[in-house]
């Protein structure tokens, strides 16, 4: 689980252009806006990422015109995202440390968007225990890793604003799963309908292997469909053996794809060496769709060409050990008010 709200320290203080009440605070690797004076650098304080729903209580009084959730917004020509409060806002005794989290002790839930009737369905079991979710870490939380991985070489795909499906063959068995269960097949579920539009489970049977492939499901009804699509379609981005426990690396990814004929998220680049910079992965999040010329991506997601693993437990925030994360385009995120 995400730490939504934790105790982080100030890492720089710069002003903001043309604004004297206001200043930009960097808090791990995301910027926000202050007031002016209330903090120092070096200062731990707590620091709450946006999708944050912080509790109805006095204190955070002042976010309920804004539904009590933190977003990415703009102040002053400066994106600001998060929000940093003193440490008084936590309770008497909690264990002062950098990098604690906090996010049950203050009360702070999760936004979520809520989910269409098309892709819920009718649980078939949960998540088989065989495969791994799907998620990917935020860049911003992630210096230490790149810092570690720097010059590794990359690949970049667009992250789709979808939901996320898995499709299975395993020990005979065709199975199709929404993000976080496994479905019975019924005729109004999006995730089969796909399936049998993509003759998913021919294709998963013509390859003998007990194996996985996950994709973002995308289009009308979907996430307000930014990208204006028609129909509903899969665009894939892992393949999964289940027997080995691995997932393919993105050569064997892209071949497995061409020969099943199925689509993968768009690729933006194959060659990239990993920067150390955060905010130069930001900028490069910063772009159009692929899929559609005039909207704006809801960010990328870059992962190592090879799957060379992280050291085991090294970053528990990595599916698998594996280097995968995301960065989400600010101006998605400022359009779209999350
Ligand atoms: P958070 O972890 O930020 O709180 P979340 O868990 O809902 O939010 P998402 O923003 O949905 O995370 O990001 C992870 C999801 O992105 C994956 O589960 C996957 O379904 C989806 N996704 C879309 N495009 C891609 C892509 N190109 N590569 C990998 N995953 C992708
Ligand atoms: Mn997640």
């Amino acid at each position: 689980m995400r730490n939504l709200a934790s105790i982080q320290r100030i890492k720089a203080l710069e002003p903001i252009e043309n604004a004297d009440a206001i200043e930009k605070a960097t808090v791990l690797g995301w910027q926000l806006v202050v007031k002016k004076g209330e903090f120092k650098v070096d200062d731990l304080i707590v620091y709450c990422e946006i999708d944050s729903l912080l509790p109805d209580r006095p204190e955070f009084e002042f976010l309920k015109p804004r539904g009590m959730r933190i977003r990415t917004i703009r102040l002053r020509g400066q994106i600001s995202q998060g929000i940093c409060f003193q440490l008084s806002v936590l309770p008497p005794g909690f264990e002062i440390a950098e990098g604690m989290d906090c996010t049950e002790t203050l009360g702070v839930e999760k936004y979520e968007p809520p989910m269409p009737a098309c892709l819920s369905g009718i649980a078939k079991g949960p998540f088989p225990s065989f495969i791994p979710k799907t998620d990917e870490t935020r860049v911003q939380v992630l210096q230490e890793l790149i810092d570690v991985f720097k010059g590794t070489k990359c690949y970049i795909t667009e992250k789709l604003d979808g939901s996320s499906g898995t499709y299975f063959l395993n020990r005979g068995e065709f199975g199709v799963c929404s993000r976080n269960l496994e479905l019975l097949e019924d005729e109004e579920n999006s995730f089969w309908k796909v399936a049998r539009q993509l003759d998913l489970e021919n294709k998963l049977r013509s390859l003998n292997k007990n194996i996985a492939v996950q994709g973002e499901l995308i289009g009308e009804g979907i996430q307000d469909n930014k990208l204006r699509l028609r129909g509903q379609t899969m665009r894939f981005f892992n393949a999964f053996d289940i027997d080995r426990y691995e997932y393919l690396n993105f050569e064997q990814f892209t071949g497995l794809m061409n020969q099943l004929e199925l689509p993968t998220v768009p690729i933006i680049e194959t060659d990239y060496e990993l920067e150390a910079d955060i905010g130069a992965i930001i900028s490069r999040a910063t772009v159009k769709s692929k899929m559609c010329q005039d909207v704006w991506a809801e960010g990328i997601v870059i992962r190592n060409q090879t799957e060379k693993k992280t050291a085991p437990g090294m970053y528990q925030d990595f599916n698998m050990s594996r280097i995968s994360f995301k960065a989400i385009n600010p101006e998605f995120l400022l359009k779209y008010g999350e």
